[in-house]
């Protein structure tokens, strides 16, 4: 094919000034100039993205891609990830609004309806993957994300830190962008921790308690917070930033031992009475979480203030066997599989037979670590083998069952416990 010299190769328009390329190809400065817009705008979309700052609705991940993710490294607890995908889709959706993004025409009949943030509580005991949950957010996350504990929070004036000093973490999670921080994600663990000592709050100040709560709330409910950037406690001279915490999302998450006898107080009281029998045959008596409620959390000690901020309860089930089976090699990063990659560096092919899984999981059970006992017996296994075998020059190793009954056996039980 003969190429024209007298017209555009992009748009086709001849009589204008054009641009000759080695191949013979001409441009004009029109399309010069469409292409510049295009890189540009591609480039700032790359910027925002790199910057999290990119809430344009086409580019948010979608609840089901979140879960999708979450799925790779938690096992089980689908209710919790499918509520927390929900949650962070729809945070992202808020702040797509407040940024301004695009609406699509239907949405534009309720661009009078305001869109409330809903932030998270979730119950569940120990071990059975709150944190994991959060953190596994925070790596597809292009917010600020920030866990914090709430057992190091005090009331203002008191040993501890003040509850300001958890958007000081967002604040430098962020770094020290504000704008960023009021778009950001605060995991609060422990929130049970933070529970009204007393059912009668007059007898002693509960510094640590109802008071950490009632401070909290400010930060809860959406205000603006004046927060030392440096963390520390607050002192009159100290320069502040001013964070509006409108559009932060709170998930918190707590063990809350022992809720478990207030629901079923509450669901006797319930099944007292008209239809008893019948709605007593369908309570699982051996998982009470499921039933949890808003006012289990409040006879628990936390105040309704509080529990109303926190709108969207979700509960994590107790890890029975076949889920400790599978966070021992299904996760992306299963401690199993960390193994395997650490030896891979030095050309060594590790296997875990069956069996021997199967005992660390008997194990784990026996001695009530849960999931976090897993990693400690499995490094208790590993870890004279990750001495000797570099340098034994070997292409394969597998991990027997006899080799991990007798490392087990040979560990100092209390070593194991005490690792968890
Ligand atoms: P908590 O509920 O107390 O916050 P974590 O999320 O910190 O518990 O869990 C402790 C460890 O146990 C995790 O780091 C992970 O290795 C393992 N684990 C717990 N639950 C799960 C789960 N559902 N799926 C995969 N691993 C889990």
């Amino acid at each position: 094919m003969s190429k024209r010299k007298d017209s555009c190769s992009f748009c086709g328009r001849s009589g204008v000034p054009l641009f000759e390329g080695l191949d013979g190809a001409c441009i004009c400065p029109d399309c010069i100039e469409q292409g510049h817009l295009l890189i540009a705008e591609e480039n700032k979309k790359k910027e925002k993205r790199q910057a999290g700052t990119d809430f344009s609705l086409g580019s948010l991940p979608k609840p089901q891609q979140i879960k999708d993710f979450l799925d790779q490294y938690v096992i089980g607890q689908d209710e919790a990830k499918r509520y927390l995908s929900v949650a962070v889709y729809n945070h992202y959706k808020r702040l797509a609004l407040v940024e301004g993004a695009a609406v699509p025409g239907q949405a534009q009949a309720y661009k009078d309806v305001e869109i409330e943030k809903s932030n998270i509580i979730m119950v569940g005991p120990t071990g059975t993957g709150k944190t994991l949950i959060a953190r596994t957010i925070a790596k597809m996350l292009t917010v600020p994300f920030t866990i914090v504990d709430a057992t190091v929070l005090t009331e203002a004036g008191y040993v501890g830190e003040d509850v300001e000093s958890i958007l000081t973490r967002l604040y430098q999670e962020a770094d020290c962008d504000l704008k960023k921080t009021e778009r950001g994600i605060v995991f609060i663990d422990e929130i049970d921790k933070i529970a009204r000592k007393s059912d009668n709050p007059s007898i002693t100040r509960d510094v640590s308690g109802e008071g950490v709560q009632q401070a909290m709330l400010k930060l809860l409910e959406g205000s603006v917070v004046n927060v030392p950037p440096k963390g520390g406690r607050k002192h009159p001279e100290q320069e502040f930033v001013h964070i509006n915490t409108q559009n932060i999302l709170f998930i918190c998450g707590g063990a809350f031992d022992g809720i478990e006898r207030k629901i079923a107080q509450r669901l006797n009281t319930q099944v007292v009475g008209f239809e008893a029998t019948q709605k007593a045959q369908v309570i699982d008596k051996d998982n009470l979480l499921q039933y949890v409620a808003p006012q289990d959390l409040k006879a628990y000690g936390l105040i309704p203030e509080i529990i109303g901020r926190l709108p969207i309860l979700t509960y994590l089930q107790p890890l029975d066997r076949a889920s400790l089976r599978n966070i021992l090699t299904e996760p992306k990063n299963a401690i199993t599989r960390q193994y395997q990659k650490l030896l891979s560096l030095d050309g060594v092919e590790l296997t875990f037979e069956p069996e021997a899984l199967d005992y660390i999981v008997d194990k784990a059970i026996e001695y009530k670590l849960g999931a976090r006992g897993l990693r400690s017996l499995t490094e208790t296994v590993m870890m004279d083998l990750m001495y000797e075998i570099p340098s034994q020059h070997v292409s394969r190793f597998t991990v027997t069952r006899a080799l991990a009954e007798e490392k087990i056996s040979r560990a100092d039980t209390n070593r194991i416990r005490n690792a968890v």
